[in-house]
Order: structure tokens, then sequence, then C-alpha cells
């Protein structure tokens, strides 16, 4: 997509500290880090949000939550714990249309945050 940050990113015109990539996944750190550990995770497919996926989706959207997986354990998060979050829509604060997980960690963390 054109006009998109982090299509852009993932294709090396905008620079990012990247953490993770592989053929599908991109994963960098957030430049505004609200958490010791926070780092995105975005699918090399321009898909807008969760709301946008559509059935032929299914398969990245399933791998995507692995490339989680594999960046927490690359990030050494795995052993105690980290939150995954998707904001989804204007709501939900998505500033950038271009899906992603934030994967966030490195201190304790309250719940609900909402
Ligand atoms: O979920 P949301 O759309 O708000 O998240 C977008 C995230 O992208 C923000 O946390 C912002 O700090 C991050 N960002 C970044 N690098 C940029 C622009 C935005 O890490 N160049």
């Amino acid at each position: 997509m054109e006009d998109c940050l982090f299509c852009k990113i993932i294709m090396g015109e905008i620079p990012s500290a990247k953490v993770y990539e592989d053929e599908n996944f991109f994963a960098f750190k957030d430049i505004a880090p609200v958490a010791p550990v926070h780092v995105l995770v975005v699918p090399k497919k321009h898909i807008c949000s969760i709301a946008d996926l559509k059935p032929e989706d299914a398969e990245i959207a399933g791998k995507m939550l692995y490339a989680i997986q594999k960046v927490a354990d690359l990030l050494g998060l795995s052993q105690d714990g980290y939150r995954v979050v998707f904001n989804t829509g204007e709501k939900a604060g998505q500033t950038v249309h271009h899906m992603h997980a934030h994967i966030l960690g490195g201190k304790e963390m309250a719940w609900p945050g909402v």
C-alpha cells in the first residue's frame, strides 16, 4: 500500500529497530514505548485491522499468533509473561491502519487496563 507507514517500514523505506522478520511478518521496537519491552508484530500483507480480515486471511491470522509467540521468546518474555494488544478502530485508539500486535512486557501489569 502506497501511503502506509508500516508498509514503508517493512520495505525498509522508513528505518526501524527490527527484532524479527520472516516470510510473512516483520517485528520492530515501538518508537514510543509504553512498557520496558514494547515491540510491534506486523503482517507483510496490508490488512487494515482485525475488523477487515477476510476468510482468505485466516491462515495469516493464525500464523500471526505463532509469530507473536516466537518474537516474545526472542525477547525473553515467555517465562515472566507478556501482554498482546490489537487496537482495532478509532475508539480503541488505532492510529496506524495496518494491522499490528503490540507485545508489551518487562513489568507487572494491572488488569483490567481500560
Ligand atoms: O495501535 P496503534 O495504531 O495506536 O499503534 C501504532 C503504534 O505505532 C504506536 O504505538 C506508535 O508509537 C508506533 N509507531 C512506531 N513507529 C512509527 C510510527 C508509529 O513504532 N514510525
